[in-house]
């Protein structure tokens, strides 16, 4: 049972105290008090399927035994800052990560956040490259610090910070882009920033290989390869952020970069990385590792014990689980599920994504693809007073963003696809 304040007064209680920037989704957001594997309860007990599951922060699904049992335990044995002393449960969990990365991405550095991942990897290419100007693509995202929203590629999420070096390339849009999905005349853009506005060495490059916030936007096939090799003949790093789309989320691989066979020279990763539990890591070579050794460089909390114990614990949990062949399986059915109510319904314009990383764009007309902002929301709201959370994003609004706990199974992806295909039908 649960006996703390109801929804309106929390509602109150936040409107008054805390940041007047807090959004949320629904016009009676949920208080949700209970959460077990793919499902959220509020309340009042309700249960909601949970095909968000926190921005695919939640990768092993909410409150797993395993990982509870890891923070538990480690939480009463000791939690302290990762600076001055030894501590098993950071060096194991580093060692476990390395494992998951190919050839010389082999040095971990822990955060407590995307943004503080992302902030210190673009620090590490400039002081290795010895160049300021960075690359991102537009509709990307990458953080809110000073550094992270310069990369950072759409204007909702961008405050008058000063941006100098930053460029943003095109967006290899396979959905709305001039060059639909042909990478290489996306890629050019890239070699065109660095001839034209920049002396010709850059000091990296920075792509989601999915992007999330963007509006689950898979970037066009043969784009990032091409792109790396115009950053390598630049001087410039590639910097993979695998916020999202890392910890087998897109099924087919590991990481998202995977898919798209490229090696690049620094990891960031984020969000599912401890199952909720604030925790962030950059992954580099050796050689790209020691810049950091030329000043004193820490992060009191990034890595603590507690911390490094959950993502142990999620590593184990995704092997045991085998959560990657899962997000294959069931994403890939869930996918053409959802391709077939395209067929059914013109609001529908795009269904995309890899695994359990899907979107769903809707358009109020399919050849100028008029971003449909209003419906989304109503879909949303109707799918949530039927028990689904779904979530959404993309710069208009207008794409719903599937990425449930990768426990998810092909009956919940089934009674998803029923949902919104009832409430398409009352639209
Ligand atoms: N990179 C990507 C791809 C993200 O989606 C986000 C968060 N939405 C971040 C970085 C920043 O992560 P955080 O909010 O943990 O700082």
């Amino acid at each position: 049972p649960y006996y703390g304040p109801s929804a309106e007064e929390i509602l109150s209680k936040r409107c008054q105290f805390l940041s007047p920037a807090v959004f949320h989704f629904f016009k009676n957001p949920l208080n949700l008090v209970d959460g077990k594997m793919q499902y959220l309860f509020d309340e009042k007990g309700r249960r909601y399927l949970d095909a968000f599951g926190g921005i695919a922060t939640v990768c092993c699904g909410h409150c797993h035994p395993e990982v509870v049992d890891a923070i538990v335990n480690q939480t009463k044995r000791l939690q302290h800052s990762t600076i001055l002393y030894l501590n098993p449960a950071i060096a194991e969990f580093a060692e476990a990560l390395a494992e998951k990365f190919p050839g010389d991405l082999k040095v971990v550095f822990f955060t407590n956040s995307g943004t503080e991942a992302n902030e210190l990897a673009l620090l590490m290419a400039r002081l290795y490259t010895g160049c300021h100007d960075v690359i991102s693509i537009r509709n990307g995202y990458h953080g809110n610090a000073a550094g992270t929203m310069g990369a950072t590629a759409q204007s909702s999420y961008k405050f008058n910070v000063v941006q100098t070096g930053v460029h943003h390339a095109l967006n290899p849009d396979q959905y709305r882009g001039s060059f639909g999905s042909d990478g290489l005349k996306y890629a050019k853009d890239v070699e065109d920033i660095v001839t034209y506005g920049t002396s010709g060495r850059v000091a990296a490059f920075i792509a989601e290989a999915i992007q999330g916030v963007g509006g689950i936007m898979e970037l066009a096939p043969g784009y990032l390869p091409a792109v790396y090799s115009t950053i390598k003949k630049a001087g410039g790093l590639y910097i993979a952020d695998e916020v999202q789309s890392g910890f087998a989320r897109t099924g087919s691989h590991f990481w998202g970069f995977e898919a798209h066979g490229v090696v690049p020279d620094i990891v960031t990763m984020a969000k599912g990385i401890g199952n909720g539990i604030p925790l962030g890591a950059v992954v580099t070579t050796p050689e790209i590792a020691k810049v950091l050794a030329y000043r004193s460089y820490f992060n009191t909390f990034g890595g603590n014990p507690v911390c490094t114990a959950a993502g142990h614990a999620v590593l184990k949990v995704i092997e045991k689980e085998k959560l990657q062949q899962n997000a294959l399986t069931v994403g890939s059915y869930l996918k053409q599920r959802l391709t077939s109510l395209k067929d059914k319904y013109e609001l529908i314009g795009d269904v995309r994504g890899r695994g359990l990383m899907l979107g769903v764009e809707l358009v109020t007309d399919s050849q100028l693809k008029t971003p449909a902002k209003v419906e989304t929301l109503n879909v949303m709201e109707q799918m949530k007073d039927m028990g689904v959370l779904i979530g959404k994003g993309g710069f208009f609004g207008n794409v719903f963003r599937i990425t449930p706990p990768l426990c998810f199974t092909k009956e919940e992806a089934d009674f998803l696809v029923d949902v919104m295909d009832y409430t398409l039908s009352k639209m």
